[in-house]
């Protein structure tokens, strides 16, 4: 890993110096559902060096991301069968980005969702995350 952040909320998680819920880890990425419930139940692929935006990638960490994210995506898919699934990333302030280092954000849907959010549960406990994440790390496969 190259590049870290003191400052950075998602280096700190990378360091494990602040917790979340880990569903995988490998060279360049890690993908984690956030227990401080900012984004409650979206899973989070984020590089593990510390990379602002899409700009700053290299075609490894690209790579790395995008292959985490389609066997997470699929795992959610096998665990939990959602009617659908967002996929989303943000970069700068005006477009929604608020944590500074690059994360593709995972969102299943169901069709009463609107833009509330259930997973199955909206807004679900501690417990109901460590559930869900070791199912996904069930149907996982790297
Ligand atoms: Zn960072």
């Amino acid at each position: 890993m190259s590049g870290t952040d003191s400052s950075c909320v998602f280096c700190k998680i990378v360091a494990r110096q602040i917790p979340a819920m880990m569903v995988h880890e490998d060279e360049h990425t890690l993908a984690f559902m956030d227990l401080g419930q900012v984004n409650p139940g979206h899973v989070l692929v984020a590089a593990k060096a510390h990379v602002e935006n899409i700009y700053g990638l290299d075609d490894v960490q690209a790579s790395a991301l995008m292959r985490t994210a389609a066997r997470v995506a699929r795992a959610i898919r096998d665990a939990f069968s959602p009617k659908g699934l967002s996929v989303y990333q943000a970069n700068g302030k005006p477009a929604g980005q608020t944590v500074f280092h690059f994360h593709i954000h995972l969102l299943p849907r169901h069709e009463d969702d609107g833009m509330a959010f259930t997973w199955p549960v909206k807004n679900p406990l501690r417990e109901k995350l460590e559930e869900y994440a070791v199912k996904i790390r069930g149907k996982l496969s790297f």
